[in-house]
């Protein structure tokens, strides 16, 4: 007899005939626990990462960081400027952009 299984993202239960491999309804839910996941898995590394560095005192290097133009959480400090803003170089160019396009509205 078939157990009963779930979607492991949404939950939704599965048809009793697919094959026992199959974890997720479709594709959506297949793709939205890939993100999910990636995003766990990153915020786990940064979480360890501060812990580490909190272990070592080093709390001044690495802080947590949110990049206001993706809300991707980074970190500054390490191989970053202490100053970083954007979690990376396109996010600062992007912003830069933005404010030099209304700016330019403004004078126009
Ligand atoms: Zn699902
Ligand atoms: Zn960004």
């Amino acid at each position: 007899m078939a157990r009963i299984r779930y979607c492991a993202s949404c939950g939704a239960r599965l048809p009793r005939n697919v094959s026992a491999r199959r974890k997720y309804c479709d594709d959506v839910c297949r793709a939205q626990m890939y993100r999910d996941q990636r995003k766990a898995d990153r915020i786990m590394g940064l979480a360890m990462m501060l812990a580490d560095a909190e272990w070592n005192d080093d709390t001044g290097i690495i802080r947590l960081l949110t990049c206001p133009e993706c809300g991707h959480i980074t970190f500054a400090g390490g191989d970053r400027r202490r100053d970083a803003v954007y979690c990376s170089g396109r996010c600062r160019s992007r912003a830069w952009r933005r404010r030099t396009a209304r700016r330019a509205r403004r004078e126009a």
